[in-house]
């Protein structure tokens, strides 16, 4: 199971089933896709009644808001309503602390958004950049119980540990099989395997030896054996807890 890719983007427009069949000989048959701005939240909800495969999430990314309307939280709540047997989270939603976009507007929408996933009991798909600490501090401040993702996690250990306290998984993806990338392999192999899970972001962040090309839910099968390596662990241990990790934190995934 891919738990955090953007197959509603538009590069997949042209070879979207190809790549859910592809998923699915793979053994990868369940593809958590984030939703990113209000426009896409209705195109990405049909994909999921078409394709079984694509189990959705709705939510308001912190690259999207210069498109952001006061009007999108009402339009958050009525889809969580209509689709509340289908959407498995409030995400991608978080803050970004290098993209030019206000922290003030981006901490706001996130609150908004952390109260709407309140009101449906639902738990959120976190997005960080430069960002751990005032993640950390608000979902403290406003009390979130409902848990989630950080999705792409790195960080320190000791950030990690702060997260799973709160009721998070940790997203590991492709920056795992960069050898520079020696902080996070080193967390991931510390951490608890009943904390992980596994996503690739496609279409970005492509692993290692597919950097310049698209990124596929396939490549997912690479990261898995990095972790495998990193860990000393079987990659059928590592499929099934980690698909148990999601399904016991995101909703409406069985
Ligand atoms: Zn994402």
């Amino acid at each position: 199971m891919d738990s955090h890719c953007h197959l509603d983007f538009a590069s997949f427009d042209v070879d979207r089933q190809q790549v859910i069949e592809n998923c699915a000989q793979l053994g990868i048959d369940k593809l958590v896709v984030p939703g990113t701005q209000a426009s896409s939240w209705l195109g990405l909800l049909q994909l999921s009644q078409q394709y079984s495969a694509i189990k959705p999430a709705l939510g308001l990314h912190p690259y999207f808001l210069q498109h952001f309307q006061p009007k999108d939280y009402a339009l958050l709540t009525q889809w969580l309503s209509q689709f509340s047997d289908s959407v498995t989270a409030v995400g991608e939603i978080g803050l970004d602390h290098v993209i030019d976009i206000s922290p003030e507007q981006q901490m706001e929408v996130f609150i908004q958004q952390l109260h709407i996933a309140d009101d449906f009991n639902l738990p959120v798909i976190l997005h960080h950049r430069h960002s751990h600490n005032d993640l950390i501090k608000t979902l403290k401040q406003q009390r979130f119980k409902w848990g989630g993702i950080v999705h792409a996690f790195s960080g320190s250990l000791y950030e990690a540990n702060t997260y799973i306290e709160l009721g998070f998984k940790l997203g590991v993806g492709g920056v795992i099989t960069y050898p520079r990338a020696r902080k996070t392999r080193d967390v991931v192999s510390q951490l608890p395997l009943s904390s992980l899970v596994l996503e690739t972001d496609s279409p970005d962040m492509p692993p290692r030896g597919k950097q310049g090309l698209r990124n596929s839910p396939q490549n997912l099968i690479l990261i898995l054996d990095e972790l495998s390596h990193l860990r000393q662990e079987s990659t059928d241990e590592i499929i099934k807890q980690c698909r148990q990790n999601v399904l016991s934190t995101l909703k409406n995934i069985s």
